[in-house]
């Protein structure tokens, strides 16, 4: 029998999830449908359960549910408890298993596809929401020399640095105090481009031949990438991969079998121009 998943979430117009996992399933020979699932702002849990009812074996969460996910969980990994959110769900009977595979999928584009370890580096991570608080435990997992994050309302950074510390070496920053600091590694989980805006982070940030990474994807040279073009880094990212990254890593915990992600990243690919 053809088993079935679903990505939820609300508005769900832009979802790549469907073709990414119907992708997937075709190359590994899975017999399952994948669908998506545009739930009424409060109905998250009512959606959950049809398609649990219905025979649904797990499904991916996005905006702006992943906080909902956390809340039916009966088993959360611990990099969802830490990132306090879940973007992957397992049925079996009863139980509602949950993950968060962001922070694994972003480090693995970028350690993998662009080959930027984060090992020794110098690391700065933008932004402290559920997509910075998410790759916390991943980055930290990898041993970076240091580890800062920086955000609009510094409280928030301060709050996740203590929340972190007993994992590895990190540290919260207002943004006007990196002048004079420079990094291998500089990731954008902020919000700012999906309004086109810039965080107020300055050229200086950029390392000569530092790796500039932008979470959100299809956008082109957002402001923040434009920012780091002109600082000279010699490598532009956006968040495409770690999209796609993050699919595989949940197409393995549900199949026990993980897909190549090449070609999906490429066909996904809009040109940083
Ligand atoms: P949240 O709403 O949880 O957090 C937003 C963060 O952005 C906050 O830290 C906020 O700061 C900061 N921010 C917003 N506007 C500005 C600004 N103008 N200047 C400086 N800081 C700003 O969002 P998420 O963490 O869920 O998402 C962040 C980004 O990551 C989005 O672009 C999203 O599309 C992308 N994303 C990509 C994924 C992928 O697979 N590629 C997966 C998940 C997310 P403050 O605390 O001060 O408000």
């Amino acid at each position: 029998m053809t088993d079935r998943y679903a990505v939820i979430g609300n508005p769900l117009g832009h979802t790549k999830s469907p073709l990414i996992h119907g992708s997937f399933a075709r190359a590994t020979g899975q017999d399952l449908e994948y669908s998506a699932i545009e739930a009424p702002l409060d109905g998250f849990k009512a959606a959950v359960n049809a398609f649990r009812a219905a025979g649904g074996r797990g499904m991916n969460v996005t905006a702006p549910f992943k906080l909902q996910a956390f809340e039916i969980a009966t088993e959360l990994s611990e990099r969802a408890r830490l990132a306090g959110a879940v973007n992957a769900m397992k049925f079996d009977g009863e139980r509602i298993a949950a993950e968060n595979f962001d922070g694994v999928g972003l480090v693995n584009d970028i350690q993998r596809n662009l080959g930027f370890p984060l090992k020794g580096r110098r690391v700065l991570l933008l932004g402290a929401g559920g997509a910075a608080r998410g790759a916390l435990l991943p980055f930290l997992a990898q041993q970076p020399a240091e580890l800062v994050i920086a955000n609009r309302t510094s409280e928030k950074a301060q709050a996740l640095a203590t929340q972190f510390a007993s994992f590895g070496t990190l540290r919260a920053s207002g943004y006007a105090n990196l002048a004079g600091h420079s990094f291998d590694i500089v990731v954008n989980a902020t919000s700012a481009s999906l309004r086109g805006e810039l965080p107020p982070v300055r050229t200086e940030v950029f390392a000569r031949g530092c790796l500039a990474y932008e979470l959100a994807y299809g956008k082109g040279l957002t402001p923040f990438l434009r920012l780091a073009q002109g600082a000279g880094a010699a490598h532009l990212a956006d968040g495409v991969g770690m999209l796609v990254e993050q699919a595989a890593e949940a197409f393995e915990w549900w199949r026990g079998v993980r897909p190549d992600t090449r070609a999906m990243i490429e066909q996904l690919t809009v040109p940083l121009a």
